[in-house]
């Protein structure tokens, strides 16, 4: 599986393009910023971007939806409750609800979690069993937060505790760099990231 962390905008976030080896079908998830860099970098590894993926509906993941769409023709794809909270020029083309699942290329999987919480909306995705896009609801060594308009902390620590069932093997990819470190599995999250530490929602709403 090709994959590339790309650094975008002054935010420190990142969106992330995956593509099959083989035949090139590629996938992105959270289009910002610089649409420049993202479409340099699919033409260079000579992907045919086919799906955009909306982990939320913050602009700060979505701004640069409109012009990756129109010169990829890539089906854009959010959670249901994303739809109506849709803003800066980004639309979908495809509504989808907790599990939904694709293939991209002949062998790689594609699921979609619903983790609510940190946006009515927001989306954990899973990539060819080997990567784990967690966007805003997981950071390295912290969680998204849940004091912004349309977040919920409960919600947010019950998507915590669904993550916390997924293998340790998972490379947990987040939506901004404010870790010591880019990625991680999700095994050493699990071990070291108070927030999964938590083990009641009392636990989680003492943390600072
Ligand atoms: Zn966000």
């Amino acid at each position: 599986m090709i994959f590339a962390q790309l650094s975008v905008g002054k935010m420190q976030n990142y969106s992330y393009l995956f593509a099959d080896p083989t035949s090139r079908e590629g996938l992105l998830i959270d289009p910002a910023f610089d649409h420049e860099h993202i479409l340099a970098t699919i033409k260079e590894q000579g992907i045919n971007l086919t799906k955009i993926i909306l982990s939320h509906h913050h602009f700060d993941h979505i701004n640069a939806t409109a012009q990756i769409k129109s010169h990829t023709g890539a089906e854009v794809i959010c959670h249901r409750e994303t739809a109506s909270l849709l803003h800066g020029g980004a639309s979908y083309d495809r509504l989808i609800d907790d599990g939904y699942s694709f293939r991209l290329g002949e062998n790689a999987e594609v699921i979609c979690i619903h983790t609510p919480g940190h946006a009515p909306g927001s989306l954990c995705v899973i990539v060819d069993n080997r990567w784990l896009v967690t966007a805003d609801t997981l950071f390295i060594g912290d969680c998204g937060r849940a004091d912004l308009p349309g977040s919920d902390p409960e919600e947010l620590f019950k998507s915590l505790q669904k993550l916390k069932l997924l293998p340790d093997h998972l490379i947990v990819c987040p939506g901004h760099d404010y870790g010591t470190a880019p990625t991680r599995t999700l095994g050493e999250e699990k071990r070291s990231n108070p927030t999964l530490i938590a083990t009641s929602l009392e636990e989680f709403y003492k943390l600072p």
